[in-house]
């Protein structure tokens, strides 16, 4: 899953193996008509084996990439269970509202599940999932399975009734299509529920290595129109670059093709989810064609890939779980998301979707964030890990004090540090890139399951390069700081800095979003109407009593606007004068005076000379030019 980056808050066992294994349990019959999608419903009926007495059919809840139980019961309408075309009697489980009781006549061998789904929770990340031109079905959301089985044990032949004209993409085989009916060869509910479908009247596909090649990539693209679909020639060669670099990285793969879906529009909701052979993709409409949307969201497409190694192929043993039913913990989430935003910001970098530049200023505005971060005197990381489950929906009013899903950035600045120390200690020899390549490469195969624990993360580390890894990664989750782990900066030959020239990923941002940010000035970032989203403990605006739910009027007797603010910001650093400003709640507006002449600070890095730049050689291609299909 990919974190939002609208708002800069900080912004986004033993070991034993779990093959995927072929169904051996109970069939379902999936058929979902989507001839509705254009306006958000998703017709699904479901056929599943009965006995007589009473059963209980689950809706899945606990979402593999969500970390969470946002399965969307509440969209789950017009609902009835069927036998020899007689209407059954149902009741929802009053705790366990997931979970509904039918009873099942004598004699009766299949039972029938029709429901509505209401397509407004796209993902799990919200937003629609589809507009008038195209959908994305998530299977988890149309299906309902017996209580208690395990994915891996129940068989699924699912098969869909595209809108008239559409097309599609989607890791599953097809068995056989027709016109507009499709269905798809079964599987278990597990690697039914890894594979979702996009499809759309405007639909491009991208092949990303030779044809024929095994294992195939390619990028399955719908847009609301025909235009967001051009691909400029050099992000092509550059995903191309990608699917290279990756296999530099990790040396194998686990999954017999891969499908990059990608779906560019401004109706849907927005979000990235992974899975072992798919990737399920979603930005703004003109994200390829417009340089700013681009930088913002060029390292979506590689987070999502790395995530077929680190995530889902070696998995955290809490997250692994035998159903949709069972809960998840999170705690190493900063190694699930962390060690994925790191490669995956590393591999944007790599392939060329971002500059050298790009990359140190994205990497420079998710340090300076961490760094300001007020809660992290009293959270440590791992408990915004454990806590996904209630931080993940939230707003950003007081992130800085409550802390946001901070495993993601920290964790990256965390791998950095590692990566670093171990290049430190072995002459740049060896590298993060030998632990991924011996922790999630290994041998090529269909997609499996190897779970993980923290002693044999610090095993493989020590594998590497020996190293007190076990306390120096401790400190770094279990410990409350001042400061953001900057080691990997530092120890990467640069240093983070603060000028008055605007980092350029944060100008970026503040324009899409329409945000101001005062953030390492004053202390705040405010909406497009001037409201505070978030103020910074300890901030000079704080100290002056401003806080979120307040909206800025004024700024030393002239109307807020942006440029207002920073006139007043550079007039303070010659005056020496505090900032007089007027903030309204609730029709009362009252005068806070921000003592406050440091002028504008945005954040960079800045190269620390006659130490080797091991940053440099961290984000360099690994490989030539890539392959032409
Ligand atoms: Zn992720």
């Amino acid at each position: 899953m990919r974190r939002t980056l609208i708002v800069p808050c900080v912004i986004a066992l033993s070991l034993c193996c779990l093959a995927v294994q072929d169904a051996t349990g109970p069939s379902i019959r999936l058929a979902v008509d989507l001839t509705d999608a254009p306006r958000n419903i998703f017709h699904a009926t479901v056929t599943l084996a009965a006995t007589a007495g009473e059963m209980t059919f689950v809706y899945p809840k606990w979402i593999p990439g969500n970390h969470r139980p946002s399965g969307p019961i509440a969209n789950v309408t017009g609902l009835h269970f069927r036998a020899w075309d007689q209407e059954l009697a149902w009741h929802r489980d009053p705790l366990e509202r997931y979970s509904f009781h039918v009873t099942v006549p004598p004699g009766v061998k299949e039972v029938e599940a029709k429901f509505d789904l209401l397509s407004t929770d796209s993902a799990g990340g919200g937003g629609l999932a589809a507009s008038s031109n195209l959908l994305d079905l998530n299977w988890n959301q149309v299906i309902l399975y017996p209580d208690k089985a395990a994915s891996d044990a129940v068989e699924v032949a699912a098969s869909v009734r595209l809108p008239a004209g559409w097309k599609f993409g989607t890791a599953l085989t097809t068995a056989r299509a027709s016109g507009e009916e499709v269905a798809f060869n079964p599987v278990s509910l597990t690697t039914l529920v890894d594979s979702p479908l996009i499809a759309g009247e405007y639909y491009r596909q991208i092949e990303l290595v030779p044809a024929g090649e095994i294992p195939a990539h390619v990028i399955d693209m719908v847009a609301d129109s025909a235009a967001d679909l051009e691909m400029t020639p050099e992000d092509t060669t550059a995903y191309r670059k990608l699917v290279a670099e990756a296999d530099a990285l990790f040396g194998a793969h686990h999954y017999t093709q891969y499908h990059f879906l990608y779906t560019l529009s401004d109706a849907v909701g927005h979000h990235g989810l992974e899975h072992h052979q798919s990737s399920d993709n979603s930005t703004g409409a003109r994200t390829l064609l417009d340089p700013k949307k681009h930088f913002l969201d060029a390292a979506l497409l590689p987070h999502e890939f790395v995530h077929s190694w680190n995530g889902k192929y070696r998995r955290p043993a809490g997250l692994v779980t035998r159903n949709y039913q069972e809960p998840m913990i999170g705690d190493l989430l900063w190694v699930y998301e962390g060690m994925t935003e790191y490669w995956g910001n590393v591999l944007t970098a790599r392939s060329g979707l971002w500059t050298e530049e790009q990359y140190r200023e994205a990497l420079a505005a998710t340090a300076a964030a961490l760094d300001t971060t007020a809660g992290r005197t009293w959270r440590p990381l791992e408990d915004t890990a454990v806590s996904v489950q209630i931080l993940r929906m939230l707003g950003p009013q007081w992130e800085s004090w409550r802390r946001g899903l901070d495993y993601y950035p920290e964790g990256e600045l965390i791998w950095l540090e590692v990566d670093t120390i171990i290049r430190k200690q072995t002459n740049n020899r060896r590298s993060l890139d030998d632990f991924s390549r011996h922790f999630h490469g290994g041998e090529s195969g269909p997609p499996e399951v190897v779970p993980y624990t923290f002693d044999d993360l610090v095993r493989e580390l020590n594998a590497v390069a020996p190293h007190d890894w076990a306390a120096l990664l401790k400190e770094r989750v279990e410990a409350t700081s001042q400061h953001a782990p900057l080691g990997g900066i530092t120890g990467g030959g640069w240093r983070l800095v603060y000028t008055d020239k605007p980092n350029a990923f944060l100008g970026a941002i503040a324009e899409e979003a329409k945000i101001t940010e005062a953030r390492y000035s004053l202390g705040f970032i405010l909406d497009h109407d001037g409201n505070f989203i978030d103020v910074v403990p300890g901030s000079p605006a704080y100290r002056a009593g401003l806080g979120p739910g307040m909206k800025l009027v004024a700024v030393n007797g002239r109307k807020w606007s942006s440029d207002v603010l920073k006139d007043a910001i550079k007039s303070a650093q010659q005056s020496h004068q505090p900032i007089e400003v007027i903030a309204e709640t609730a029709d009362i507006f009252k005068t806070y005076s921000i003592p406050y002449d440091g002028g504008l600070k945005s954040p960079h890095l800045e190269r620390v000379e006659g130490q080797p730049d091991l940053l440099g050689d961290i984000i360099r291609a690994k490989t030539g030019t890539a392959r032409q299909p």
